[in-house]
């Protein structure tokens, strides 16, 4: 999986300026140019009482690769966030799957939306693998011979698994991409914790760091305020 940053305008000093216009006014202007370390005290403050909206003065794009069993669960995400994703009806599909890689833990254990996972044997990761290899490739061959038939892109494409990578642009501002990180990665430090699927979370992660390096103050209150969107 492949997150890269296209495009951004995204900066703590972003956030001071709009927080500022409900004291300062116009003279908020300044904060642009002004250092944001003297003021990582306003970023603080807003983070922790849920001040959210001088937050969306910010826009990120990423592009995201990923298996479409991830695609799924991302764009249930939706306020405050853009998708445009690649489209299987215009172009053929590229023969690209996902496989867990040997550290994917693969025994799930516990009570549904508290599950916990546990190391596979050699064993099941023979199998799974094996299993992904042949299935997938099955499928693809299946959508060829349809292809091949004459059949649409559009109808071919049913006989296609999850595990098929999709690609596409998805822009956020940083109150909606806390929100998504409150929910799709683990941490200690959140005050309400979640239990995403690894796979989404691999996602997250990539997304966090390159958001943290863009807006570090803001990075940190978010971690020092039980990582919970304003
Ligand atoms: C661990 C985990 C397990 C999950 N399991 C399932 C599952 O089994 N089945 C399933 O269907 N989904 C599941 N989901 C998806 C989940 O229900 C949400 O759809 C997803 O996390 C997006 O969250 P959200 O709605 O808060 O985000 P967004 O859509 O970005 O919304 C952001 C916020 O805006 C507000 N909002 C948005 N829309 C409305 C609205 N219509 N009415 C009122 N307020 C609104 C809410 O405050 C919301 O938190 C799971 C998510 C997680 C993290």
């Amino acid at each position: 999986m492949t997150v890269e940053l296209i495009k951004h305008s995204a900066s703590d000093a972003d956030v001071l300026f709009a927080a500022r216009v409900s004291t300062a006014g116009e003279e908020s202007r300044a904060e642009l140019e002004r250092d944001p370390q003297r003021s990582a005290g306003l970023i603080n403050y807003l983070l922790r009482d849920r001040h959210g909206s001088p937050f969306e003065h910010t826009s990120m794009t990423f592009l995201v690769s990923a298996p479409l069993f991830v695609f799924r669960e991302f764009q249930r995400h939706r306020i405050g966030w853009s998708y445009n994703e690649e489209s299987g009806r215009y172009r053929e599909l590229q023969p690209v799957f996902y496989l867990p890689a040997a550290d994917r833990r693969l025994v799930q254990r516990g009570r549904p939306g508290h599950y916990e996972f546990t190391a596979g044997t050699e064993a099941q990761h023979r199998l799974v693998d094996a299993t992904l290899r042949r299935s997938c490739t099955d499928a693809h061959a299946a959508y060829r011979s349809l292809l091949e038939a004459g059949v649409a892109r559009e109808v071919a494409r049913a006989v296609l698994p999850t595990a098929l990578y999709s690609s596409m642009y998805a822009t956020c501002n940083a109150r909606s991409l806390m929100h998504f990180l409150s929910l799709r990665t683990q941490d200690e430090r959140a005050a309400v914790p979640s239990f995403p699927q690894r796979e989404i979370e691999m996602v997250a992660e990539a997304m966090e760091a390159q958001w943290a390096a863009l807006m570090p103050l803001t990075h940190a209150a978010f971690n020092a305020h039980g990582r919970t969107a304003p």
